[in-house]
């Protein structure tokens, strides 16, 4: 959510910058911004995309080694020109990109009316960075000083790069709630938002921590918190490469991501299964193994897409390991005050390891006991480094910003760890066990033979494409791929999409159901089969279109839904594999269809770093 870039070194920034925010522009797309640093401090900030900002900066001088860049995610006032980052403050002394909200800044912003600051834009950063200078100004104290002492007095979530006119030199950064990452180079330091800017240049990485400021040179680096405190740099070797974060071939990301999820669930699975498929091994979690085969309790945490991924978990567990399991949205939880006790073990799941609620939920359950159990995609994310034990899902970079591979691997790593406990826990008997394991790990071919159904699909996605409302129903295991069905319609088309357990539709959303309403029902051989065959007669009967996912070879369904879509033969619970890939290939077609930018839908971004 926002991405923010900045360099100081030898070389020309604002090309830096540029190239920067494209990599970062999933994060936020609603404006853009950069200030450089060459003599005085020129700012370009533009409502829009990437590409609108270095259309309206065309020839102007770009010249300077210093700079900051910024893409926004409103939270504070609408996208515009003005409320665009940098924000300078009225005196003209500090520039500040800023990724985060100040919870405090209408307290803060009333004082420093009273002192005579009157304001441009909306935002509450505009307010950070004139209370950093009012600081500065009264208490005639170096910008570094300044910034701490803000620091020290705001309430919320920052992720800041800053500039000071009087002293040019130097960039200070700082972090609380929201990711900064510092590329160490000869001479030369990147910041970012995540690494994608940086692993063109240096692989060499330090991932700032909470509270941590950074003060930088071309030459030096000091890293303290805001308490003063010397804080020792840890760099490290960054894994990503350029490829991972190239487009290539493919007309959008996500149709990439969709794409690649044989590879990447191969990658979730790989060393983590016996060669003889007789056997997991979950390095991440071993150490906790005795906490989570005597867990009284599981709650995963999750939100969003991560949250459909914990809900299948739920099933999992149950099943399986004969656990009560709990799934909770972060954000409700977090300020629930919920009864947590030290034989629960907490899951939290999300792909980028800095969702904000997620990441306060996982603390309040650390304090009150709980053992912490991360499943994240992003190594070195500020999750794993809360959580007492995890299991990363490798499944590579995912920058479309309606996850697709990134929800597969989630669950491919929640059945490896739900076989794993039950096997442990002598709740999943030793022939079946071993079944789940095969099953799994046929799983990446089997998605490939749906994937070469991507024309036929596309077909069936044009149909419907002009559709206002749809509705997705599933039972059991299927049902959290019905809600992740919708939702990813609801994302990138902008269609009124519902997931229901299939039964539930009686309850009320049956009464939606005409001839213009696509019905799409995950319906392929389990333990409910017979019952979601009814269901679909209940919405024949009342003539809404039905598009069903199936079992190959199923008979029955093909003569009573208007299309099916045929997934290959597997044990129930790893269904959810297998058939959310249709689901996933029918939004993005629709959504190109319907002229929709399906890498950057609006008012969404990928990594909610706020609450
Ligand atoms: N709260 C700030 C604003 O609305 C920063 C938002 C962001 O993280 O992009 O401008």
């Amino acid at each position: 959510m926002c991405g923010i870039v900045a360099y100081i070194g030898e070389r020309k920034a604002y090309p830096i910058l540029i190239k920067g925010l494209q990599r970062l522009e999933y994060r936020g797309y609603d404006s853009a911004g950069v200030a450089l640093v060459n003599g005085s401090i020129n700012s370009y900030k533009r409502m829009g995309k990437v590409k609108d900002l270095e259309e309206f900066v065309g020839d102007s001088s770009t010249d300077g080694t210093i700079g900051i860049g910024h893409t926004r995610w409103a939270t504070h006032g609408e996208p515009n020109d003005t409320n665009a980052h940098p924000h300078t403050s009225m005196n003209g002394k500090f520039t500040l990109v800023h990724n985060g909200i100040i919870e405090n800044y209408a307290h803060l912003k009333k004082e420093l009316v009273n002192r005579g600051y009157d304001f441009k834009s909306e935002t509450d950063t505009e307010v950070l960075v004139n209370f950093i200078e009012n600081i500065y100004l009264e208490q005639k104290v170096d910008a570094e000083l300044a910034v701490r002492v803000a620091l020290s007095k705001v309430v919320g979530a920052y992720g800041l790069v800053i500039s000071c006119a009087d002293e040019k030199d130097k960039l200070i950064a700082a972090r609380k709630g929201s990711p900064l990452v510092i590329g160490v180079g000869q001479n030369e330091y990147f910041l970012g938002s995540d690494a994608s800017p940086i692993i063109e240049y240096t692989d060499q990485v330090i991932y700032m921590n909470d509270e941590d400021v950074a003060i930088l040179t071309k030459e030096d680096l000091v890293l303290k918190n805001i308490q003063n405190d010397a804080q020792k740099p840890k760099i490290q070797k960054v894994e990503l490469t350029i490829d991972e974060i190239d487009k290539g071939d493919y007309e959008h990301y996500m149709l990439k991501e969709i794409y690649e999820q044989p590879t990447s669930i191969m990658d979730t699975i790989r060393g983590r299964i016996t060669m003889d498929k007789s056997k997991i091994f979950l390095g991440g979690i071993n150490d906790e193994m005795q906490k989570l085969t005597t867990a009284k309790r599981i709650i995963i945490v999750a939100c969003g897409t991560s949250w459909h991924a914990g809900m299948v978990g739920e099933y999992l567990f149950e099943e399986f390991a004969r656990v009560p399991v709990e799934v909770e949205y972060a954000s409700e939880f977090r300020y629930r005050n919920p009864v947590i006790n030290s034989d629960d073990v907490l899951i939290a799941i999300s792909q980028s390891g800095e969702t904000a609620d997620t990441l306060a939920a996982i603390k309040m359950a650390k304090e009150q006991g709980a053992t912490i159990i991360g499943i994240c995609n992003v190594v070195g994310s500020s999750i794993p480094r809360e959580t007492h034990a995890g299991v990363y899902t490798h499944a590579g970079v995912e920058i479309g910003v309606a996850s697709t591979k990134a929800f597969t691997s989630q669950v491919t790593a929640l059945m490896m760890m739900a076989f794993t406990i039950g096997q442990k826990r002598g709740s999943l008997y030793d022939e079946l066990y071993k079944q789940l394991i095969n099953e799994l790990t046929l799983v990446p071919e089997k998605i490939k033979t749906i994937l070469e159904k991507t024309a036929d699909i596309k077909d069936i996605a044009s149909l419907y494409k002009d559709a206002n409302n749809a509705l997705y129903l599933g039972r059991g295991y299927l049902f959290p791929v019905a809600l992740e069905g919708a939702l990813k319609l609801k994302e990138i088309s902008y269609i009124h999409a519902e997931g229901y357990p299939a039964a539930e539709m009686k309850h009320g959303p049956i009464a939606l159901i005409d001839e213009n309403m696509p019905v799409f029902v995950v319906a392929t051989k389990d333990k409910s089969y017979e019952k979601i065959v009814s269901n679909i007669q209940e919405v024949k009967a009342r003539n809404g279109k039905v598009i069903a996912v199936v079992t190959e070879g199923d008979t029955t369904i093909k003569k009573m839904a208007d299309h099916v879509i045929e997934v290959p033969d597997c044990h129930e619970a790893i269904a959810p594999l297998l058939t959310v890939i249709p689901l996933q290939i029918i939004s993005y077609h629709i959504a190109v269809l319907r002229g929709c930018d399906v890498d950057q839908p609006r008012n969404l971004a990928k990594s909610v770093t706020v609450e």
